[in-house]
């Protein structure tokens, strides 16, 4: 935990230029926050449009907020920083853990999200229902999905059936130098069934779960092979991506959501228990139901994911929560604010 905030400062929300930024930062200016951006200068064009954004500090790269010159303007303004996927995509875990600016949620719990040994614990330690995990590619029996460690979006995933198609997915994979050698990649059992993403908030201020939205989403090349017909499916020869390239709302049958809830909550507590200080703030658990309506989670996100996006003016679930329209860039803008009068902000930053 961080050390014990309690003044009455005026404090900055400051994020990455990308991902879910804009409803985080309009989110937190619907909250009354100052906002920032981190912007990297190929992108001024697109976050200059937004009147919300009050102060941009422009980069060429992200990890330049690793810098000296970033790090006191970000302490200048007293900035408080939101974690997202491009914090996690470009940089690793010893990087994240060094930020020395205010961090909002847990720092710590971005090493289990992109550790795929740390992530299969915590999900067991939750109970919850993985596919199994395949210790070698020679144990492959069913239909399997190969991944690479970390966010990489789906990118590079492939299937394998048995030995002889795992070594020739992997064969591609390192003559691409995507991988340095078959180590690097993770075997799962492939589940038949529809993908679904739950997003959730845990707040510590009052040891709430919140479910807040659900979404899926729309991955190129799978979502675009139906398209065509069988016969020309045949004849491709690359493997489909499961590149992401948007999210597409839903709502679940009311009858599973007690289930989703349980989940949830067995998550927050085993988190609490395994990396402490816990699942401070938005998270997502990700799988698929399969035709029995059972649910296997394959994935967990410690922190907002992009399919938040969808719900800039609350969802079918946060509607049931809030009496305003509440995204979860809002969110977290409204824990600190809440957590800073209550002079608790230490238990939420790290
Ligand atoms: P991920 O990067 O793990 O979120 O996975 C990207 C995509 O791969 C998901 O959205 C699913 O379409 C698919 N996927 C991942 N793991 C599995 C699995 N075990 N069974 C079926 N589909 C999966």
């Amino acid at each position: 935990m961080g050390k014990k905030i309690v003044n009455k400062k005026v404090y900055t929300i400051a994020t990455l230029g990308s991902h879910c930024s804009l409803q985080v930062l309009k989110g937190a200016k619907e909250e009354g926050f100052k906002t920032l951006l981190i912007c990297e200068r190929k992108r001024l064009n697109l976050y200059k449009k937004f009147n919300f954004i009050d102060e941009m500090i422009v980069v060429e790269k992200f990890n330049e907020i690793l810098d000296k010159a970033c790090k006191e303007r970000l302490a200048k303004t007293n900035s408080i920083f939101i974690p997202h996927g491009t914090l996690i995509a470009y940089m690793n875990n010893k990087q994240i853990e060094s930020i020395k600016t205010p961090f909002f949620g847990n720092k710590w719990i971005l090493r289990w999200e992109s550790d795929r040994k740390l992530k299969q614990k915590l999900m067991e330690e939750s109970r919850l229902n993985t596919p199994k995990y395949i210790r070698s590619k020679n144990d492959i029996e069913k239909l399997c999905i190969v991944k690479l460690h970390g966010a990489a979006g789906g990118r590079g995933y492939f299937l394998a059936s048995d030995k002889k198609t795992f070594e020739k997915g992997a064969k591609k994979l390192l003559e691409q130098k995507t991988i340095e050698n078959e180590d690097d990649l993770y075997i799962q059992e492939y589940v038949i069934g529809v993908p679904t993403y739950f997003h959730y908030f845990y707040s510590p201020i009052n040891d709430e779960l919140e479910l807040m939205g659900i979404d899926r989403r729309y991955e190129s090349d799978v979502d675009a092979i139906g398209r065509i017909p069988a016969k020309n499916q045949l004849c491709i020869e690359s493997e489909p991506s499961y590149n992401v390239v948007g999210n597409i709302p839903l709502v679940l049958r009311e009858s599973l959501l007690e289930e989703v809830y349980a989940m949830g909550e067995r998550f927050v507590k085993s988190a609490k228990r395994l990396v402490p200080p816990g699942m401070t703030g938005p998270f997502c658990l990700e799988g698929v139901y399969d035709r029995e309506g059972k649910f296997f989670t394959f994935e967990f996100s410690a922190r907002i994911v992009a399919g938040t996006n969808l719900y800039l003016n609350g969802s079918p679930y946060s509607g049931l929560i809030f009496d305003k329209p509440m995204s979860m860039g809002r969110r977290i803008a409204y824990e600190i604010k809440r957590a800073n009068m209550k002079k608790r902000l230490n238990e939420i930053l790290t």
